[in-house]
């Protein structure tokens, strides 16, 4: 694998901020030393640019396959690239869905053909499937996937007892969409009673409530309990489940039996948003008010939670354009995912070191997966190059994601990616991309 030679980058590292030459050697960081020299090797001059670890992105629907309207692992990958993710881990709720090993190694042959950032998929709970969960290969899968709520149809696990089974078969870690489907359904027919069927798009943060969240993430803490699984509770939303799992962080990432995780539409965007941004803001858990925004960034900040993922959801402009009920949820937004990082990093909301780990490194540490997820030598070079000083707006017309809308068109980013490397080849070069060599799969290395 050819040499790439980066000079004079800003890089982000464990160690601290440095200003350094970085030479990407056989897909590995192969030396961090200023001056570095090495005849006849490509060199992309990083003067002024931030050196950053490639996102590893837990929590992304790229929605292959089923729903080529919305979104395919080709179109996704390449989207991630343009952001600065450099990995990707996928969601279960394809059609068909992944509930069993054949299915997830279908979704992985296709990503080795298809997919340009390195990918790794989740097999879902379905409820009835409890032998296959407990024979899946943990190096093999990024986890087991348990929507504790309603959210998708066929993958809805509701009762308690199937759900403690669920917990005890899943052999290794187990990311969790927690809301109470019940307090839901409840709350629509209130606001239907109440606004008719055409409700305004605020009130998504009333009908999937702070209380949704924090019941069923307290049942998933007590299966946890019960059943000693280890779990990762997905795109916590309020300030309370935030102290809640404040009180559960024994350990380092890596050991930990129970973490959250932070999502970009809930660290971005509050619930004063919705009347701008109208249903490209709906999304599941609902972004609640800017006090649990606050909390969330400073919980990722302190660590309390653990990781961010985009959560990237894609859906048709047109249907997102539809009234309430009509409108899917899932937000678009891989495309800006580090960006937008920066953007609280400018704001001084998160600092870059902070974000590095939650978005990258402890990602890696959580998920077990060696040689990823920070700038050291030996590791794999997924390395994303970011100008600092050179904003962006966001406009339709620039989106790479198939269904053509994005929660952050409009947006004015205070950073762009200029250069994407995935296990050190150059795949985006100035903010274009480049190469269409596949990534490889993610590798989980779990006993
Ligand atoms: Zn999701």
């Amino acid at each position: 694998m050819a040499q790439v030679l980066l000079k004079d980058a800003t890089l982000v590292t464990p160690q601290g901020i440095i200003q350094s030459d970085l030479l990407c050697d056989g897909g590995r960081i192969a030396k961090i030393a200023p001056q570095l020299s090495a005849p006849g090797t490509p060199v992309l001059d990083c003067h002024e640019l931030l050196a950053l670890p490639g996102m590893i992105d837990e929590h992304v629907h790229f929605r292959d396959p089923g729903f080529p309207a919305k979104a395919t692992l080709a179109s996704e990958s390449r989207a991630a690239l343009l952001g600065g993710v450099t990995s990707f881990m996928d969601m279960p709720n394809t059609d068909p869905p992944t509930v069993s090993m054949t299915r997830l190694l279908e979704k992985k042959a296709k990503a080795a053909q298809q997919s340009v950032a390195n990918y790794a998929f989740y097999l879902g709970a379905s409820g009835d499937n409890c032998e296959e969960l407990k024979k899946a290969p943990p190096r093999e899968i990024a986890g087991i996937k348990i929507y504790m709520g309603a959210t998708t149809g066929s993958l809805l696990v509701e009762d308690y007892e199937r759900l403690l089974e669920a917990f005890k078969a899943a052999p290794t870690l187990i990311a969790l969409h927690c809301e109470d489907s019940e307090l839901i359904a409840a709350q629509e027919r209130r606001v239907k009673n109440l606004y008719g069927e055409e409700p305004e798009m605020a009130l998504h943060a009333l009908i999937r409530s702070r209380d949704c969240c924090l019941n069923s993430t307290k049942l998933a803490i007590a299966l946890a309990k019960e059943s000693g699984a280890r779990i990762h509770i997905l795109h916590i939303s309020t300030q309370e489940e935030v102290t809640l799992l404040s009180e559960y962080l024994y350990g380092n990432a890596a050991t930990r039996q129970i973490s959250g995780e932070a999502a970009l539409p809930h660290l971005f965007f509050s619930a004063a948003d919705y009347a701008r941004k109208g249903g490209l803001l709906k999304c599941n858990p609902s972004v609640k008010n800017e006090a649990d925004r606050r909390a969330l960034v400073a919980a990722v900040e302190r660590g309390v939670l653990t990781t961010v993922g985009t959560d990237h959801a894609p859906h048709e402009a047109a249907l997102k354009a539809q009234s309430y009920f009509k409108c899917p949820s899932g937000c678009t937004s891989v495309q800006f995912a580090w960006p937008a990082l920066l953007a609280l990093w400018k704001r001084r909301e998160l600092t870059l070191e902070s974000a590095v780990k939650a978005c990258a490194q402890q990602v890696a540490e959580r998920y077990r997966i060696p040689d990823r997820g920070r700038l050291e030598e030996g590791c794999y070079a997924d390395i994303v190059l970011v100008n600092p000083a050179l904003p962006q707006s966001v406009d339709r017309y620039d989106l790479k994601s198939l269904c053509g809308c994005s929660v952050f068109e409009g947006e004015f980013l205070p950073a762009r990616v200029v250069h994407t490397l995935v296990n050190g080849v150059v795949k985006v070069k100035d903010g274009t991309l480049c190469s269409e060599e596949s990534g490889q799969a993610l590798y989980f290395a779990r006993d």
